[in-house]
């Protein structure tokens, strides 16, 4: 009944209207009206028409016109001005024609429904899709989305750089696995582990097998999906041209360093002998000038053996011996002979291991006499040296302490990376090339070790290194 009907149409939060059969708009309710903010007359009949969004205005007389003919209930989304922002918000506008008892329409009920924010929401999720759709699509980014190890969609352009194929990815036979290289296995393993532990692995430099077995090298990310947490999406890009140009920087280093050697050694051998025959001539005022030619070519010596070094590093070539090294012995004959190249410093050293390593001696000397002479190096001059050592059941620690100019904290990582500096450029003229670190690292993490600084007691840098005791005895007595 009527009574009800009106109260009905009061209370929905909708938009409800009724007009005659014509079309002619006869009710609309309070909703209605607080929204238009308009004087009735100027609604009523054909007046709703001008809140509707000039564009939509056509299609909804269009529509309208059709069901009024027909006789049949319509729908349209179509945009209605707010009179008191002047924002026009999509609406859901229904209706239907009610009959009377012969079947005459005598009136049609209407509604209209708020649907502004489901159409933001389609509009937002059409332009992600947009963009996901352009990155898929590109051909310079390789995705793939996995689902444990399976991967279940992958776009053209990864299929394009590994060879696989769409069939490849139906028949279930591609997997997470099946890509990755047993050469690439620390990076892979490490981004595994960000990936359990953050949800995402930061880009990373790995290698990917292709289908035809060639090796591929890529930068690669991963991130779970938040909802479906076995799955993951990933990206790959083709890092193979960054890696040849690396690989020839690598080359040019290693063929000039053995080109420089040569000449090196020729001349510290000439300058040797000429020092010689000066001293049996007793030609004393040449002596100096041959001494300084001489410390500049070892100095040129050490520089050539550290980049053949590096190189070998970077080939996996670092050849190791395999010695028993008393692990005390090594330290304390070290530190007596950089106490004497370093007359006007103290050096001092302090405990024991008794630890007896299998390795090799001369790469194990190489890690601390880099520690010593970098402690030394960025430390006043006057500023004491102080090593530790000691052993237990876990490990054998050797520390380097001085009082220098120490290490950022956000710099501590890095300076054991290839060519690596982290001179202050008040320092600037203290010379390197940032390899030492990297070589002492690189020395240390082939015995399972580790190495790592932090911040001397006061002031300055404590560098540590630690090695595993495996091979250690006990028993072994030190000669001092
Ligand atoms: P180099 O000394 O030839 O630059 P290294 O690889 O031995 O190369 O060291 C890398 C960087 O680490 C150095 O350039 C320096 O910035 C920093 N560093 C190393 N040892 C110390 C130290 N004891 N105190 C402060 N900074 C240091």
């Amino acid at each position: 009944n009527e009574e009800q009907w009106n109260i009905l149409a009061e209370t929905v939060p909708q938009f409800v209207w009724s007009t005659r059969p014509d079309g002619f708009l006869e009710y609309w309710n309070k909703q209605f009206s607080d929204y238009l903010q308009a004087p009735s007359e100027s609604i009523r009949g054909q007046g709703w028409r001008q809140f509707i969004y000039p564009n939509d205005l056509a299609r909804v007389i269009a529509i309208r016109s059709r069901s009024l003919k027909a006789g049949e209930p319509y729908e349209i989304e179509c945009r209605l001005k707010d009179g008191q922002t002047a924002n026009y918000n999509w609406f859901l506008v229904r209706a239907a024609p009610v009959h009377d008892a012969i079947g005459r329409i005598i009136r049609w009920f209407g509604t209209c429904t708020n649907i502004e924010s489901q159409k933001r929401l389609e509009a937002t999720l059409r332009q992600n899709q947009e963009r996901i759709q352009a990155l898929m699509e590109s051909t310079i980014i390789g995705i793939i989305v996995t689902d444990n190890e399976k991967v279940i969609t992958a776009n053209d352009a990864f299929l394009y750089m590994t060879g696989y194929n769409q069939e490849d990815l139906q028949n279930g036979q591609l997997t997470f696995s099946l890509l990755q290289s047993p050469e690439s296995s620390t990076p892979d393993l490490q981004a595994l582990e960000e990936l359990v532990n953050f949800r995402q692995a930061k880009p990373y430099e790995t290698i990917c097998v292709c289908k035809d077995g060639s090796l591929l090298p890529i930068l690669a990310g991963v991130v779970a999906l938040p909802h479906h947490p076995s799955q993951t999406i990933g990206f790959l890009l083709d890092n193979s041209a960054r890696k040849e140009l690396e690989q020839r920087k690598d080359d040019f280093i290693s063929m000039a360093s053995h080109e420089l050697k040569t000449p090196i050694k020729y001349l510290k051998l000439q300058v040797q002998l000429l020092e010689k025959q000066l001293a049996r001539q007793s030609n004393a005022q040449t002596v100096p000038a041959l001494a300084s030619i001489e410390k500049q070519a070892r100095h040129l010596e050490r520089l050539v053996e550290a980049f053949l070094d590096v190189s070998k590093i970077q080939a996996g070539k670092l050849d190791y011996l395999q010695e028993r090294v008393n692990i005390d012995e090594l330290i304390y004959e070290l530190v007596e002979a950089m106490q004497q190249i370093n007359p006007t410093r103290t050096i001092t050293v302090h405990g024991t291991t008794r630890a007896i390593l299998l390795a090799d001696r001369d790469r194990l000397r190489q890690v601390f006499t880099n520690l010593i002479s970098n402690a030394t190096k960025y430390s006043p001059q006057a500023s004491p040296v102080a090593i530790e050592i000691s052993k237990s059941p876990e490990a054998i620690s050797i520390e380097v302490r001085d009082q220098g100019i120490g290490v950022p904290r956000e710099q501590r990582e890095k300076i054991f990376e290839r060519f690596y500096r982290a001179v202050p450029s008040s320092q600037k003229e203290s010379p390197g090339l940032g390899m030492g670190l990297y070589i002492a690292a690189q020395i240390v993490k082939h015995y399972k070790g580790t190495i790592s600084v932090e911040d001397a007691r006061g002031k300055g840098s404590t560098f540590r290194v630690t090695l595993p005791p495996r091979d250690s005895e006990a028993k072994c007595s030190i000669p001092f």
